[in-house]
């Protein structure tokens, strides 16, 4: 079987498990319509095994020439007042499978899910390189009820160690903020872009972002929080797409789904650019006025 169509199967494959539908038939070779005595045979048991599944149940397309980009998170919108110039780019989203195997487009997935489905789905993840360095996979920790969540890069040497997203000395310096708009880090929830550590601490590459995300997007989906801060550049290009540098869009308010998205420095950044604190200051002054609006 040629690899697309190997891949394409294992799309709609795990979508269906993702459903709890597990088996499936096929017709026998030349057989005019179903032959259960005689031809029906499990796709699955012919199907091959290995390979990475997706990360999400996106709706495959129906057709070839007309692939559909995956439900995941709508496109955010730029915020009231914002300059006309300003790039608004689509978020990171994984490649929508095209499917031309079955005809009918499977049933959607029904009720929200908990965080801690998507973390039993996200599973010991081997769906990208990442994997391979880590020690441990940081999912996110915090209140699943947050109204405010934070999303970082990725887990650094300490994370990665304990587990636990900013734990380290940019973690400390997001627990001051934190504190400053008198807020307790267990109220908030804290999360990143991908949950393996990149090695050497470098930024995550597009295909790493793109296998990642979209567990990232579940999570946000699930908790429907009134206000997201990303924090850094990969942050704010794969939640909102927006490929402008922070320095400029920063403090602005886009929507996002249901919730409201803002963009700040990263506090490692700040810790090696230290007149940056004033606009993280400012913003987190900024979070602390809008959830306070009810
Ligand atoms: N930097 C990040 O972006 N995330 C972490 O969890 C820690 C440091």
């Amino acid at each position: 079987m040629d690899e697309r169509l190997r891949q394409e199967l294992a799309n709609w494959l795990e979508f269906y498990r993702e459903l709890g539908i597990e088996e499936f038939y096929r017709r026998a070779p030349g057989a005019g319509g179903l032959s259960p005595a005689t031809g029906e045979r499990r796709i699955a048991d012919s199907a091959p095994s290995g390979g990475a599944p997706p990360a999400t149940a996106t709706k495959p397309a129906l057709t070839e020439t007309k692939p559909v980009v995956g439900p995941t998170a709508p496109l955010p919108s730029p915020p009231v007042g914002a300059s006309e110039t300003a790039v608004v780019a689509a978020p990171i989203r994984p490649p929508a499978p095209s499917l031309s195997l079955f005809e009918t487009p499977p049933p959607k997935p029904s009720g929200p899910e908990t965080l801690e489905q998507i973390r039993a789905d996200l599973g010991d993840c081997h769906r990208c390189k990442l994997a391979g360095g880590r020690k441990t996979i940081v999912f996110g920790e915090g209140n699943p009820h947050a109204e405010l969540v934070f999303v970082g890069e990725g887990p650094g040497a300490d994370e990665d160690e304990q587990g636990r997203p900013f734990v380290g000395r940019a973690g400390q310096l997001l627990n001051r903020m934190i504190q400053m708009i008198d807020m307790k880090r267990e109220e908030v929830y804290i999360c990143n872009v991908v949950k393996c550590r990149p090695p050497g601490n470098r930024t995550p590459e597009k295909d790493e972002i793109e296998t990642c995300s979209p567990f990232l997007f579940r999570q946000l989906e699930a908790m429907k929080p009134r206000l997201i801060c990303c924090l850094g550049a990969p942050a704010v290009r794969t939640v909102l797409g927006i490929k402008e540098g922070i320095t400029k869009i920063h403090g602005q308010f886009y929507d996002f789904a249901t919730s409201k998205a803002l963009a700040t420095v990263h506090p490692a950044y700040v810790l090696r650019n230290a007149r940056e604190e004033k606009i993280l200051r400012e913003d987190f002054e900024k979070i602390r006025e809008f959830l306070k609006g009810k």
